[in-house]
């Protein structure tokens, strides 16, 4: 979008805002009338009534949609579950909530997206004027090959659609620093020691740092200082390392690279430097904000993230899922803690599942969901609790997207959301239910004792263990000094506190729990430095595209548990019960 187009991409969400009722019901309406009369909703409905809809269409998960995506897979036609015809499938990234989904698409979806990425650089133009001629976007970008389903429709990640699409590849050159090649590697760690060089070599364009989430720009940060001398090597040659075979690569290498000492000594410089604060205003000195999902479990690495770009906003943009595209942040200089999502109505049929939000802040789940009402986007409530549920146009109706939401406000007469949680991650030993956000709370608050000490904790995760009785909750960290100090300088003492204050700050219910050993003693284990990384590479070899990874706060794959199981360097257990 042009600086210019951003006023009309503002009007339109003035205009989508105010009439969000009327929009919601031309949506399911369209919706119904195409595919009512499919094998999957002719059982509930007769008519397109959204009444009729609403008391026969049950609420579904992905396990029962599945019986319908497989057949397809399998090359029976699509109008076994909608009407209009399918291009392919999203896949969704997996790492959220266990198993990869894949997610029909169709020409209308693509539209759809099309429109919302139009729509959710409004407000960042906005506010930043950022495209200009002489302005570029060090944007790290990643996509995962197809994969052939047996019906012959590819499956690929959501930023495919983006990376494909002809309008991007235009502009690509023009606004971006990376060349189509890099982001289509199939090896991640080559495509990102490519964008890296071109984004330093280009280091005096660049206005905007930024990937989808937070977690892909602090690896980049990451691969950056372990690999910076090299990268200073080549800008100095002129000449790209030759361990980056891809010729694509090395075409693009060198149309762009010449010897440049002066630039690589001046990098060379910034990185030698003991701490790496503010790092990214000194590598990248016209960037004027960093873009990147912040909100959610991703939020723990904003702290880190913040460190590294001192100074700079962190701008959340948007809300999107593979299985639907809700809302965009129409404040982003605001705070971190107050990031919102104004949901756009002409994007999907919205519907949302109360859920109980308790007096300490945790949220309670309903387990049976036919006795509550769902409710509709423009009747949701302020300060109120909800888990999503979408109809869309791509064979999507009354699906439970997995995500719970807050209603922070409204925006003319659409609801703005702070996204709270994955509904389903959760760890149990007994009755007790320790939420994504539960874990969040307590980890915040025993990592407070490392930063005295020149630590901060840079990666966590969890899994219950129970291989004895009774199970306990077991928290793997990562944990990096702050200026060189090594891990194995950790103080058990202080490790031993971890666990106890973590303990602490837990819910009533796991804390009457451990009183009664039904939960047994909660245990850290620290692992190296880079276990983290293992996990994404893993993550990455099963097929997730690096740029839709989310780590998941629980571990539930055998595989993954080995990876950090075998990098553990220490083990620490709280010595008392909480209570
Ligand atoms: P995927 O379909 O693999 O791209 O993953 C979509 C999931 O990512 C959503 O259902 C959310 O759980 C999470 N997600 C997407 N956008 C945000 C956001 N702005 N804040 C927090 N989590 C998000």
């Amino acid at each position: 979008m042009a600086t210019n187009g951003y006023e009309s991409g503002l009007k339109m969400i003035e205009e989508l805002t105010t009439n969000a009722e009327q929009i919601q019901d031309e949506v399911l309406r369209e919706i119904l009338s195409r595919n009512a009369g499919t094998e999957c909703l002719r059982g509930f409905l007769s008519q397109t009534d959204k009444q009729l809809f609403k008391k026969n269409v049950p609420i579904v998960t992905y396990e029962d949609l599945r019986p319908y995506i497989d057949k397809i897979v399998n090359g029976e036609t699509s109008d076994i579950l909608l009407a209009e015809p399918i291009t392919g499938f999203f896949l969704s990234s997996g790492t959220s909530g266990g198993q990869p989904k894949l997610m029909p698409v169709t020409a209308q979806v693509a539209k759809k997206w099309e429109l919302f990425r139009c729509l959710s650089e409004s407000p960042v133009i906005k506010h930043f004027h950022d495209i200009n001629q002489a302005s570029k976007r060090m944007e790290l970008m990643f996509a995962r090959p197809e994969i052939e389903t047996p019906s012959g429709l590819k499956a690929a990640s959501v930023s495919i659609s983006k990376y494909n699409g002809s309008k991007f590849r235009t502009l690509l050159p023009k606004l971006y620093t990376s060349p189509i090649e890099t982001i289509f590697c199939p090896n991640p760690n080559h495509g990102l020691y490519c964008q890296l060089l071109f984004g330093l070599i280009q280091r005096e364009e660049v206005v905007k740092v930024g990937s989808l989430f937070a977690s892909t720009v602090l690896r980049g940060i990451k691969f950056l200082e372990n690999h910076w001398q090299e990268l200073c090597y080549d800008i100095k040659t002129g000449r790209l390392s030759d361990w980056i075979t891809d010729s694509g690569f090395r075409n693009s290498a060198s149309l762009i690279m010449k010897p440049n000492p002066e630039q690589a000594d001046l990098i060379e410089n910034i990185c030698n430097c003991k701490s790496w604060e503010r790092i990214i205003r000194k590598l990248w000195p016209e960037a004027r904000y960093i873009c990147c999902i912040c909100t959610g479990i991703i939020r723990q690495y904003t702290t880190e993230l913040e460190f590294y770009c001192r100074g700079l906003p962190l701008v959340s943009a948007v809300y999107a899922c593979s299985e639907a595209i809700c809302g965009i942040n129409l404040e982003p200089l605001c705070k971190r803690s107050d990031v919102s999502y104004t949901f756009l109505p002409n994007m999907a049929y919205f519907e949302f599942l109360p859920v109980k939000n308790e007096p300490d802040g945790s949220i309670e789940m309903k387990s049976n969901d036919e006795d509550t009402e769902l409710v509709d986007l423009v009747n949701v409530k302020a300060g109120q609790c909800y888990e999503l549920v979408v109809t869309t146009c791509a064979g999507l109706y009354r699906y439970k997207v997995g995500d719970v939401l807050m209603v922070s406000g409204f925006y003319n007469n659409a609801p703005q959301f702070q996204f709270v949680e994955r509904k389903n991650v959760i760890l149990s030993v007994d009755q007790e239910k320790t939420s994504e956000t539960d874990l969040f709370k307590a980890v915040t608050e025993a990592k407070a004792l490392l930063d005295p000490l020149g630590f901060i904790l840079t990666e966590y995760t969890s899994y219950v263990d129970t291989s004895s009785a009774p199970g306990h909750y077991v928290l793997f960290w990562e944990i990096k000094g702050k200026e060189g100090q090594h891990c194995k300088e950790l103080d058990p003492k202080i490790m031993v506190e971890c666990c106890s204050r973590m303990e602490e700050s837990l819910h009533y219910t796991y804390k009457i729990y451990r009183k009664r050993n039904i939960v047994g003693a909660l245990e850290i284990r620290v692992v190296k430095q880079g276990s983290f990384e293992a996990l994404i590479d893993y993550c990455v070899s099963k097929g997730t595209s690096l740029s839709q990874y989310k780590k998941p706060s629980c571990i539930k794959s055998e595989e993954a548990l080995k990876i950090l199981d075998s990098r553990v360097i220490g083990k620490y257990f709280s010595p008392k019960s909480p209570l």
